[in-house]
């Protein structure tokens, strides 16, 4: 008895664990990520900013690998979900994971859209859209400057 009652609390404990560090929450200063990121970072992914169409470095670029958040590091979209949407930011149809990206309702400008920040540290990614190719039928517009490409071969 006493046995069973033992297994059973540490059972739950491991569960209480695992919900903590599903999402490890990275919090800095604005002075922090000033000194961090460029700043044209700083204003896309800090003050959700918008690079200008067909400007940044991964609109039309299709490599194997991952991107990463360009604040923390965060895995966020595979290349495996990168398509050629010719809007100009690069576009992915679903994201890496369901925890890494948290959704927002963005009414600024006039519009509703829906924004997307990264879950770990709040960064301004994008925002996705309901015009995107199958599987999801979804368009995740996204920031050059938010991210960072990291090649597959250079992974261990
Ligand atoms: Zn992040």
């Amino acid at each position: 008895m006493l046995l069973a009652l033992a297994a059973c609390s540490m059972a739950q404990k491991e569960e209480e664990i695992n919900k903590e560090e599903k999402v490890k929450k990275v919090i800095k200063s604005d002075k922090e990520w000033k000194e961090e990121l460029t700043p044209a970072q700083y204003r896309i992914a800090r003050e959700k900013g918008t690079e200008a169409a067909f400007t940044g470095k991964y609109w039309d670029y299709f490599e194997t690998g991952h991107y990463d958040c360009v604040a923390c590091g965060s895995r966020l979209f595979k290349s495996t979900s990168k398509f050629n949407s010719s809007c100009g930011w690069p576009s992915f149809f679903e994201a890496g994971s369901d925890t890494t990206i948290l959704y927002h309702r963005d009414t600024s400008h006039g519009m509703t859209r829906t924004e997307v920040t990264c879950a770990c540290c709040e960064a301004h990614l994008g925002h996705v859209f309901e015009d995107g190719p199958a599987p999801t039928g979804l368009r995740f517009c996204i920031n050059s400057e938010s991210l960072l490409f990291i090649p597959l071969k250079e992974e261990k």
